[in-house]
């Protein structure tokens, strides 16, 4: 028998931008019970109980054909919470998966997608997989604020990809800027709202006065479904119609479509979970603020808390302690935010151990 394809010829048989990529590397995901988790942004709180009853009631009919292509029940449910048309909706396995296909439907290999830095680290991998350029864009970060620069507007780029509340910062960008760059910026502005649900305002208006904007919603965080796979596009329908020929035929299965759909129909349990989580921010934020860190204002389920030169600690071996205490947050060692770690908003009672644990490691 031959020997096992090395990866050094593994990269010549697949694209040389594919060979390139070091692809996305996720947070961690403990397989343990007792670890707290608060780097990946889950929501802390269960799903509603409602999304699990759909799960329970689908037969092995609805399971032996094909789901609905379009997901009709989800759309329906949704449009009549954001209160636009079903055809204003298009469902994908996760929110992740739109940005894959967008990327796909907008641009060519000479055109550039345009996005900001700090930002969502899957955007570059996902344009270098595709082939297209990177056009990178820094935030103007001045202590803790954070704002896009200007001139944003008349970039050169086929797509623009915009995550709002900001990841990792959590920081909101005013809805009217937003506005403003649409109206005059030549390609498809990608609005991404993962985070929304914990924001005071969405730039859900602004779909129908511009038709070259599209958002992206998650039911991963607000609806406490991460590992239920399931997102969708708010846009004008003639381009979700162009999405779609790039889209899977059918993205989201029976057991997702059931669930995501009892889940968006229960607001009142997840509008419960999203007050919690911002109440317990507000809270976290101030004891954070007490003990000597620094952060933007968060419109997110999470905090970005900059690590002070004067503590005895950095941010790196405080990510590292808490893990050795069982607590998982994340860090990165990337410029203007390495000394800085991204905490997800937990339970009180998650919060609570957190607080404590970070009292003991800076005495
Ligand atoms: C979580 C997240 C998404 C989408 O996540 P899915 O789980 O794929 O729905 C998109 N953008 C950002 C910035 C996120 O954090």
């Amino acid at each position: 028998m031959s020997q096992p394809l090395t990866t050094e010829q593994s990269t010549k048989l697949v694209r040389a931008n594919v060979a390139q990529s070091l692809g996305y590397v996720p947070g961690e995901q403990p397989t343990d019970t007792v670890t707290i988790k608060m780097n990946t942004n889950e929501n802390p709180y269960p799903p509603s109980p409602k999304a699990m009853e759909a799960i329970a009631q689908v037969t092995p009919e609805q399971l032996r054909r094909y789901p609905s292509p379009s997901a009709l029940d989800f759309r329906l449910a949704a449009a009549k919470v954001h209160g636009v048309t079903p055809e204003s909706i298009m469902t994908f396995n996760g929110g992740d998966d739109l940005l894959s296909v967008i990327i796909r439907t907008c641009t060519t290999e000479s055109d550039a997608v345009l996005f900001l830095e700090p930002s969502y680290s899957l955007y570059p991998v996902l344009t270098e997989l595709h082939g297209a350029r990177k056009k990178i864009v820094n935030y103007n970060i001045d202590g803790t604020t954070w704002a896009l620069p200007d001139g944003l507007e008349s970039a050169q780029a086929g797509l623009m990809l915009i995550v709002n509340p900001n990841a990792p910062s959590g920081h909101f960008n005013p809805i009217s800027q937003l506005e403003s760059i649409a109206k005059k910026f030549a390609g498809v502005l990608l609005i991404d709202e993962a985070y929304i649900d914990f924001a005071s305002e969405s730039a859900l208006a602004l779909v129908n006065r511009n038709e070259n904007v599209i958002l992206l919603r998650s039911m991963s965080k607000g609806y406490s479904l991460a590992g239920l796979r399931f997102g969708y596009a708010i846009g004008q329908p003639s381009l979700l119609k162009q999405i779609e020929k790039v889209r899977d035929s059918y993205p989201c299965d029976v057991l997702s479509i059931a669930a995501a759909t009892a889940a968006m129909e229960d607001q009142a349990y997840a509008a419960s979970t999203w007050d919690k989580v911002k109440s317990e921010r507000k809270r976290v934020a101030s004891e954070l603020a007490a003990l000597g860190f620094t952060m933007p204002e968060s419109q997110s389920n999470f905090l970005l808390a900059g690590v002070p030169n004067s503590f005895s600690v950095s941010a790196k071996q405080i990510y590292q302690s808490l893990k050795e205490r069982q607590i998982l947050i994340r860090w990165w060692d990337l410029p203007r935010i390495s000394d800085k770690v991204r905490i997800t908003i937990g339970t009180a009672q998650q919060n609570d151990l957190l607080l404590t644990a970070l009292k003991s490691i800076l005495t």
